[in-house]
């Protein structure tokens, strides 16, 4: 890559833009350098686990259906055993509101642990695509620019492995939508049975490997909305990633007296075979480069905190590394918070801390309750289209309705209805009693008939109640329509033939 710094045609930028930019605006490509240590240990393990979790959990059935299965075109949700129909918005609002609040806490609290532990892009492109591009590119994909390109049989190689990583997780993806087994019968069929899966197919693999293989780290820097909220999310008190400047600085090259000065400190004064003079010009930092070398958004720490940092903590291991290796303490660059690296005491509990607690209790706590207090079955009462009522010969008023019914239980139920109040309203349902399986929807066709003395200003209210084979499941109030005066009904009094026999 040509080095824009020295080219006298170009003016120098007036500010640092982008981490991953060159001076001509060309995109600075990183080849972040892979530092051991604990905490990429630990990042690994937890990488795997949630690898694992994304691809198991589709196959995992809890009360027969899968453990998550967002189901839109039947506008079903299976979430852990719980189901959401359409009517269910509520629901889903809190869980999602939920979701947010609980996330602004981490947050706040823990700062982009999320970004550097948990984010799939990072997962992802960290412990599976990097790896890869290290074991395929050689000594040219373990840190620092390339000195030459890796053989072209090595990128092609890679890039087939990417393409079959890419189709893996898309397939994983779309099993979230239609079900692992509806995923294996398509997948046995030709594409032309079903266009729309294959395309998507095709569309999001191709999308992640331009992410695996052009995008990468921009996803962080210019492209994720939760990256530019940190500013508003995060305060003092809130844990970063940080560098100890009032330690590290000044910084300086590790000349021999510095090195020797540096293995003397932690002796006793008596002991010592080299004065430490040398120390008071110099902090602990040696400006070796190592934690800018590892950074996969390739910023420098040591310039302070930077919406570009995920968190990660790769510049944590490669920094004491370095301190383990010349005789100084680790934690030059640690896990810390803004207040502590001030020298004050660090607060957990503080008020956005307890806003966001309470708000996630209340909200939860109601879609607990609303989830828990909810019927298993849905009912609506519809009324039927055209005239709202219909004077028969005997004088009475009839209403014709529509009641639809979502059982929303794990089995089949039979529905039974009832016009429990007032007294002498008679109720007769076309079809008889309904049958619906679980998950099912069906509307039924509801003869609501009254005498025309109880009605008041045309009005009837009839409380229905909708029964499975069990309990109660609704209560429902369903407005009747009839004439405001007897001298109106007589007028409106229909021929015999309209007459319909109510059954109960
Ligand atoms: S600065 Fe450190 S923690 Fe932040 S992204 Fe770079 S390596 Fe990761
Ligand atoms: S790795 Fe540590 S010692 Fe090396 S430049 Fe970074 S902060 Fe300084």
């Amino acid at each position: 890559m040509t080095d824009t710094h020295d080219n006298p045609n170009l003016l120098p930028p007036e500010e640092h833009v982008l981490s991953t930019l060159e001076h001509d605006g060309s995109r600075r490509w990183l080849y972040p350098k892979l530092s051991k240590g604990p905490y990429l240990f630990w990042r690994r393990v937890v990488a795997w686990a949630l690898i694992a979790i994304f691809t198991v959990l589709p196959f995992i059935k809890i009360n027969g259906q899968p453990a998550i299965l967002l189901d839109i075109l039947r506008r079903e949700f299976h979430i852990f055993g719980v189901t959401f129909l359409p009517t269910d918005t509520f629901l889903l609002a809190l869980l999602l509101l939920s979701c947010f609040l609980g996330i602004f806490m981490v947050t706040a609290l823990f700062g982009r642990v999320w970004c550097g532990w948990g984010c799939p892009q990072t997962v992802y492109m960290e412990f599976v695509f990097r790896p890869i591009e290290r074991f395929f590119d050689g000594r040219a994909g373990l840190g620092g620019k390339p000195g030459k390109p890796p053989a072209a049989w090595r990128t092609f190689a890679k890039y087939v492995v990417f393409y079959a990583i890419c189709l893996h997780l898309t397939h994983v993806f779309l099993a979230y939508f239609v079900g692992v087994e509806q995923l294996f019968q398509w997948s046995l069929g030709s594409p032309l049975n079903h266009p729309i899966a294959f395309i998507f197919i095709f569309a999001v693999s191709a999308a992640l490997m331009f992410h695996a293989c052009v995008f990468r780290e921009q996803l962080c820097i210019v492209a994720c909305p939760y990256g530019r909220m940190q500013s508003v999310l995060l305060d003092d008190s809130s844990m970063i990633i940080s560098y100890d400047e009032s330690r590290g600085e000044p910084r300086g090259k590790l000349g021999k007296k510095k090195r020797q000065a540096l293995q003397e400190k932690s002796k006793p004064e008596t002991e010592r075979s080299v004065g430490l003079d040398i120390l008071q010009l110099h902090g602990d930092c040696i400006d070796c480069g190592e934690c800018v070398a590892t950074c996969p958004t390739g910023i420098d720490i040591r310039q302070g905190l930077q919406l570009e940092c995920v968190g990660c903590a790769q510049c944590i291991d490669a920094c004491d590394t370095i301190m383990n290796k010349i005789g100084r303490p680790k934690g030059l660059i640690r896990y810390t918070s803004q207040q502590a690296l001030d020298g004050k005491a660090g607060r957990i509990l503080r008020p956005r801390v307890f806003v966001y607690a309470a708000l996630l209790t209340v909200v939860f706590a109601a879609f607990l309750f609303a989830l828990t207090n909810r019927s298993m079955a849905d009912v609506t009462p519809i009324r039927e289209k055209g005239r709202p009522f219909v004077v028969l010969e005997s004088g009475d008023i009839l209403n014709q309705m529509r009641l639809k019914i979502v059982n929303r239980d794990r089995v089949p139920h039979t529905y039974t209805v009832e016009a429990s109040e007032p007294a002498g309203v008679m109720l007769s349902m076309q079809g008889g009693s309904p049958t619906l399986e679980p998950g099912e929807t069906k509307s039924v066709s509801i003869d609501l008939r009254a005498p025309f003395e109880m009605f008041t200003t045309g009005r009837l209210d009839v409380r229905l109640i909708v029964r499975d084979d069990e309990q109660t499941v609704a209560e429902e109030v369903f407005q009747m329509k009839g004439p405001f005066t007897r001298h109106n009904a007589e007028e409106q009094n229909e021929p015999a033939n309209t007459e319909r026999t109510p059954q109960s």
